[in-house]
């Protein structure tokens, strides 16, 4: 059995699997099946709220007072910690990378209204000196007497990996309540997370489908780098009865388009297209890219003709950071 470490409730659960029977029959695909774990709470939604579950146990484990944490300026993890932490009684300090905006908005508006204190980095800075911004941050909290927790970026580590192991477990349950065997999962991967956790929560509850993560900045070799790396970590770190290196890592590659949070005509058509069919909604950032990449490969045959299931990973509020885009494509 699964010995897993200490959990806080914090998600909505069971998020629903929902078929997308209009859009498939439409585009003649093989029906894709979604879970909707961008409905983990109404606010704080997305696959962060699985992960930061484990994360800020064990920050409150640790005595902690502050939790500290980093992303981009529009960042759906920093929105969720510094929702979370403020429910549980943290403060929150974000580390984000990026200028200050003249006016708040999206995920950066919530952060605000929670009340995270929030420090900006220009991006050369964030990317070059990230440890010891951190390091700098945690040190200035102990000479107030303050303990500090870290959570890296994504909360894509040793333990945040237990949130989609345990999804996994849910997951089983969905295929059983709908009678469905699918051969694939398919993800976005932005920091690795909630794919090293699906790859081996796949194994662990015996799903018998293949995960795949769709990236949606840097590139293949980067993420089975990072993957393995957060399975080696989380496997050691707890002792789990399996391997790391029999773990299939899979990476599909060529869909970040024109960069990280930087989306194109297609994707917000694909954003568009589900809105109008299924009233499901994506966002340019993560969801929509992996969502069009995925239909893309489904066409030119790599998942076959079996169903397969797409985690909406979340991100709603990203959307909200591009009206522009959006009226263009409408
Ligand atoms: C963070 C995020 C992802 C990527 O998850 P990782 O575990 O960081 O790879 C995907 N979708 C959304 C909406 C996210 O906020």
């Amino acid at each position: 059995m699964l010995n897993y470490p200490p959990r806080l409730a914090l998600a909505c659960r069971n998020t629903p699997l929902q078929p997308l029977r209009r859009f498939c029959e439409a585009q003649g695909l093989p029906l894709i099946w979604v879970k909707r774990d961008d409905l983990t709470g109404s606010v704080t939604g997305g696959n962060k709220v699985r992960k930061l579950e484990f994360s800020l146990a064990k920050a409150q484990a640790a005595g902690a007072d502050v939790i500290i944490t980093c992303g981009g300026v529009q960042s759906n993890h920093c929105r969720a910690t510094a929702l979370l932490g403020a429910q549980l009684g943290f403060k929150v300090h974000l580390l984000l990378r990026g200028e200050q905006p003249a006016e708040p908005q999206a995920n950066l508006l919530l952060d605000t209204v929670a009340g995270a204190t929030i420090s900006y980095h220009p991006a050369s800075d964030y990317h070059r000196g990230l440890d010891q911004i951190f390091a700098d941050t945690v040190a200035a909290y102990a000479k107030r007497g303050k303990t500090a927790f870290v959570i890296p970026t994504g909360a894509s580590d040793a333990v945040g990996c237990w949130g989609y192991v345990a999804a996994c477990e849910e997951l089983a349950a969905d295929f059983k309540q709908h009678q469905i065997q699918p051969q694939h999962i398919v993800t976005a991967t932005g920091s690795g997370g909630t794919q090293a956790g699906l790859t081996a929560g796949a194994v662990l509850h015996a799903l018998g489908a293949t995960v795949h993560g769709i990236n949606v900045c840097d590139d293949e070799a980067w993420f089975l780098s990072k993957v393995r790396q957060d399975l080696r970590d989380w496997q050691v770190h707890y002792d789990v009865a399996i391997d790391p290196e029999a773990l299939d890592i899979r990476v599909v590659d060529g869909y970040v388009g024109p960069g990280y949070a930087k989306a194109e005509a297609p994707i917000f058509e694909m954003i568009n297209s589900l809105a109008r069919s299924e009233g499901l909604v994506l966002d340019p950032v993560y969801t929509a890219k992996a969502f069009y990449g995925m239909v893309q490969e489904m066409r030119a045959g790599r998942f076959g003709e079996g169903e397969l299931v797409f985690i909406h990973t979340g991100g709603h509020l990203g959307l909200f950071a591009y009206p522009g885009e959006v009226a263009a494509n409408v």
